[in-house]
């Protein structure tokens, strides 16, 4: 039973392979469907070879065993017909005529081979060592096999530039092993290894043709690259279109400024603070969709810098005073004493949690009060930072809880259709808090209000390189002349130069305004002097980027440059800053902003010192 070795092997060899193939991801094509039929035919092929040495030892020339044998040879004869199609589908692929040709073929040939297997006498020849099989039902197998290698070849010749592929591996191991079982069966007829070759091949198919993993990471390769497009496309797109929405607003939000210093009538000037409320909501909607598309492309950058904690606190509660305005809120603010000064970490995102939440506050409750507090909790050199806000607001129903962070939600939108808001406000804020490693949790009564609570943890900087600046308020407060100073206005929409000029207005300068780069590189190169340059990024044939670059090169060019721009989605400021501009200012034109900048770069040294 010495035969029994192999064949045991085999089964035990293939069905693992089988194991492996069927739990693993498939890809679905006509070779991963021949080889599913051919493996499993391999596998029944094994088990009736096993069966049949068994029963030749226990029960020798039983009416069974020639049964079994036709049905042996009829497994050779499909394993031969499928290998053949498979060699087919390599060569020439499915849809081609003449493959269809083939596989009626291959069919007819397995159909006639069929009836003539059964039909035909078997001979079954006991050489006392081993049983194996001869006569006419034999000899229609070896014409079928003669037929299905005369295909095979006539395949190969005809593709003949595609047999280095390593697909056709398996036809040349075939070859090759069969040439060495007819010589070792002249030999010794009682040498029977077709189902262990069988077997060899059907293993070597697996790994040249059925790579799953090769494949999958082939086709998940290609569906990554296309998401990346998509997505950039969508980047692109969202890019532009906040340009284009930010250009018109700012004209809105600019004149609206112009005209609130005029002498309006009463209702005008409520009219005119609603332009600004609505076109400041407008804005927070396109930076919110950016946001949520930054942070799903995972492009949102935590930036992390240093910075001065209690200007944050400050920003955040004039801000909120603000959104308060004239609502009946009492603001409660508790600050625990002694936070380190100087905090490391990524303020602009630190800022705009907080200020959701504090937003959210404000919006969402009618009256009573909004308690803001801030907490911190020091381990080694790290400052836990614990905000929390507290509203006696409208509250979130329990069933609501867990879809709070879920963008576009929106709760009693239908009774409070006058709050402003997309629901994207907390789905921003809890993606922030995790890319910055913190915790967010709410605690809400429906009907008697909410506490939303952070904690994150930012590093302390015990020797802070920036340079604390105490008076920020007071610049955004201060209306400063700058009689005599020149500022230059380079923008190719007439409109934005507009609004700009008018802003401008009350500082005194002098203005002078170009609509393209070239136009401010030549003022430049013709020796003119200013004080400050405000340079549009988005232009046609020069951008504010390429400008900069060649007014750089000019000798001796020292005038401070800063974008100001309405491609403002956030982290803009720090790829303008590292482009070599001095500062950035966002379109629609933040007054206070505008203030600032000036300040800082048309206040002349010594006036600042006086004014100490
Ligand atoms: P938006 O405020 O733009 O609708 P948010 O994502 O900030 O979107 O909030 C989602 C929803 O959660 C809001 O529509 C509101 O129903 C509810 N919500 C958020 N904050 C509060 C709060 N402080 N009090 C009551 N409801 C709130």
């Amino acid at each position: 039973m010495s035969n029994l070795y192999f064949q045991c092997a085999s089964f035990i060899y293939m069905t693992m392979v089988l194991i492996l193939f069927f739990s693993k991801k498939r890809v679905a094509n006509v070779e991963t469907k021949i080889f599913s039929i051919i493996s499993i035919i391999n596998i029944i092929g094994i088990t009736l070879d096993i069966i049949i040495v068994y029963l030749s030892y226990v029960v020798p020339f039983h009416f069974t065993l020639y049964i079994l044998n036709k049905f042996y040879l009829l497994y050779i004869l499909y394993w031969g017909a499928l290998f053949t199609l498979y060699i087919a589908y390599i060569s020439i692929g499915e849809n081609k005529k003449i493959s269809q040709l083939l596989k009626y073929v291959v069919i007819i040939i397995c159909f006639i081979a069929t009836i003539f297997i059964f039909a035909l006498p078997i001979e079954l020849i006991n050489d006392l060592v081993i049983m194996y099989t001869d006569g006419p039902s034999v000899w229609t197998l070896y014409v079928a096999g003669a037929l299905f290698v005369l295909i095979i070849a006539l395949l190969i010749f005809f593709n003949i530039k595609k047999i280095i592929s390593k697909k056709y591996a398996p036809v040349f191991v075939l070859l090759i092993l069969s040439f060495l079982t007819f010589i070792a069966r002249s030999i010794n007829p009682a040498i029977l290894l077709t189902t262990s070759i069988i077997t060899v091949i059907n293993v070597l198919m697996y790994h040249t043709i059925e790579n799953p993993d090769l494949k999958l990471i082939n086709e998940l390769n290609i569906a990554k690259m296309q998401a990346e497009k998509a997505n950039q496309a969508k980047s692109e797109f969202l890019s532009s279109m906040s340009h284009e929405i930010r250009t018109p607003l700012n004209a809105i939000v600019g004149f609206s400024q112009a005209l609130l210093e005029e002498n309006l009538p009463e209702t005008a000037i409520d009219e005119v603070k609603d332009i600004i409320a609505a076109s400041e909501n407008l804005l927070e909607i396109v930076n919110g969709i950016l946001d949520i598309s930054k942070i799903e492309a995972n492009k949102l950058e935590i930036i992390n810098k240093e910075y001065e904690v209690s200007k944050v606190l400050n920003e955040l509660i004039s801000l909120t005073k603000a959104k308060i305005g004239d609502k009946p809120l009492d603001f409660r603010i508790s600050i625990e004493d002694n936070i380190p000064p100087v905090l490391y970490g990524d303020y602009v995102r630190l800022k705009q949690i907080v200020l959701n939440l504090l937003t959210n506050a404000v919006k969402y409750t009618k009256e009573g009060y909004i308690e803001f507090k801030v907490n911190y909790i020091i381990k080694n050199d790290v400052c836990r930072l614990i905000f929390s806000v507290e509203d006696t607001g409208i509250g979130i129903k329990k069933e609501k809880m867990d879809k709070l962070f879920t963008k576009f939600e929106r709760f009693e939108v239908e009774k409070e259709s006058t709050i402003e808001g997309t629901g994207l406000g907390l789905a921003i804020t809890k993606k922030l808090v995790d890319l910055m490693n913190g915790k967010i949790v709410v605690q809400s009564t429906y009907g008697k209000g909410s506490k939303f609570t952070v904690a994150i943890d930012q590093k302390i900087v015990t020797n802070p390189t920036i340079v604390v600046e105490a008076k920020e308020e007071e610049k955004l407060q201060r209306k400063i002349s700058f009689a005599g100073k020149r500022i230059l206005i380079v923008d190719d929409n007439v409109i934005n130069l507009k609004v700009t000029v008018r802003l401008l207005k009350d500082y005194q300068l002098e203005i002078e305004q170009v609509t393209s780069g070239q136009e401010c590189i030549d003022l430049i190169n013709s020796g003119k002097k200013y004080d400050l340059i405000l340079l549009d990024d988005m232009m046609p044939k020069m951008s504010g980027v390429e400008t900069l670059k060649k007014l750089k090169k000019i000798q001796d060019f020292s005038i401070p440059v800063i974008a100001f721009t309405a491609n403002a989605i956030t982290g803009m400021k720090e790829k303008y800053m590292s482009e070599g501009f001095d500062d950035y200012l966002s379109k629609p034109i933040q007054k206070e902003e505008l203030n600032i900048v000036l300040h800082n770069y048309l206040t002349d040294i010594d006036e600042e010192k006086e004014k100490k």
